[in-house]
Order: C-alpha cells, then structure tokens, then sequence
C-alpha cells in the first residue's frame, strides 16, 4: 500500500522499483492532488519543506542549472538538506553549465552528482556513425537523458524539479505535486506558480549563481548541439532543437523523447 510518508514513519514501503511497475491507485492519486491543492499558495521554500518531511531520505532533485535549478539549488541546504542532486550529463553540455557544479559546491555545499549515460560520447557516436541529435534527437535524448534518469529513479520515491507553468504552453497545468508516470515518482515543482521575472529577481538579490549564457542571449539552455540564442520575445523555450518543432526532451512528458 503506497503511502504519501515514507519509512520513517514506519510503514515498509516496497522497493521503488518495484512501485514503479505497478500503477498507483486512485486513492494514492487523489491524495497527491491533495496534496497539491493544499500546497497552492505555499512559497517555494514551504514546497521544498514539505517534499523533504513528506520523502527524505527518498527524495531527489534533478537539476539542468537552468534558472529555476539555481534557485531552489540555493535554498536547499536550509530547507530539504541532504537532498541528492543529480544532473543529466549527457556529455553534450555547455561548460558554462558544468562550472556550475562547483560554485554551488562552495558556495552552499550542495553537490551535485553528474550523471552520464554507459557511452561515452566518441563510443556513441563511433555506434550511430555520427552525431544521433542530427538525425534523431528523440532517440539521443532517450539514450543520454531518460534511461540515465530511470536509473537514478531506483530507490526514490519524489524528485523536486525546476518546471514553472509560464514556461510555455506544454508546462501551463504543471501541478506543485504530482505522479510521474514516466519515472514512477512524485515529481514536486517548488516554483510552478512562480513567474521568470520573480525567479530572476530572486538570483539578481540573493546573488545565487547563474549560468553566464544567459546573459548573452540563450534563454533556456540544454545541450549545446540542440541549443540556440533566441529573439526577446519567443517563448522561453525557443533555441531549444530549433526549427525541429521538439522543446522538451522527454523528460517533462507523457510521450517519450519528445525538459531539463
Ligand atoms: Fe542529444 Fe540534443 Fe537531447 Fe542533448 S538535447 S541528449 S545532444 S538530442
């Protein structure tokens, strides 16, 4: 029986794994729309408070260092500490977007954990006679993003993520928790109600650290492949695999390989 507290309330909930092969039921659902609705209104900080009484040790988060990422980076020593933080490194990234990695080390000592895929890029690469995010994105971001994050799901029961519902049409019903099918976790968004100008406002006067590119015209930043500058007033996810009609990667969907 899946309960929204974890073991340390003494419960023995089953494996993660084995949770994930199974859907949950509706009850389980409902208390997490529940949960939700209650939520609405909270800060960011209550939301991040509440994933950590309700999940830790269970609960992750999963971080691209975008904006949002940043942001709740910095408050996580105070609110959901000893989270584990992970990042999807596909191999694919920016510089600027790893050197992140160390200044939240030494500036909150949050660490995060860079993830990669079993290949490495040259081995990929050598196996698809090629660069994949050319022919077939989808399956790249599969292959590097997904199946990484399937396997940091073992053993978890909630991720915290960085989604925003002005964030462009595809995150507007972004609830602050819900199930994730696709990873067979609660998936908690702290800033789903929060706007990209109350975001930056927040790293400009905390002077939480941010990635440099955003400055020089990239508003969301992924992979440097599948990442573009992007006119002022696009969406935020223009740049992103450009003119392939893709903006997310599969990570924020239902479908697979079509965020972070
Ligand atoms: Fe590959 Fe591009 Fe997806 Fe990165 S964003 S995993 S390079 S297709």
């Amino acid at each position: 029986h899946r309960t929204l507290h974890n073991a340390a309330h003494g419960d023995s909930a089953p494996p993660a794994v084995t949770d994930r092969a199974a859907p949950p039921s509706q009850e389980f659902l409902d208390e997490l729309a529940a949960a939700s609705a209650s939520l609405e209104g909270s800060t960011p900080e209550e939301i991040m408070r509440w994933a950590h009484e309700t999940y830790a040790p269970q609960l992750a988060m999963g971080t691209a260092f975008g904006p949002e990422g940043c942001l709740l980076l910095s408050m996580l020593p105070q609110q959901a500490p000893d989270t584990y933080v992970f990042n999807l490194e596909t191999g694919y990234q920016f510089q600027q977007t790893l050197d992140l990695r160390d200044r939240f080390a030494e500036k909150y000592g949050v660490e995060v954990d860079l993830l990669k895929p079993e290949l490495s890029v040259p081995e990929y690469e050598a196996l698809h006679d090629g660069p994949l995010y050319k022919t077939n994105p989808t399956q790249c971001c599969f292959d590097r993003k997904i199946r990484v994050l399937q396997k940091a799901a073992e053993g978890r029961r909630a991720w915290i993520v960085g989604l925003r519902r002005d964030q462009g049409p595809t995150r507007a019903n972004t609830p602050i928790v819900g199930w994730d099918k696709k990873f067979g976790l609660v998936k908690i968004a702290p800033l789903a109600a929060s706007t990209k100008n109350k975001v930056w406002s927040r790293i400009i006067k905390e002077d939480v650290p941010y990635n440099p590119l955003h400055d020089q015209g990239y508003p969301s930043i992924g992979c440097w492949p599948c990442t573009q500058k992007a006119g002022a007033d696009g969406d935020e996810r223009d740049g992103r695999w450009a003119g392939t009609g893709k903006t997310e990667c599969g990570l924020h969907t239902e479908q697979d390989g079509s965020g972070i």
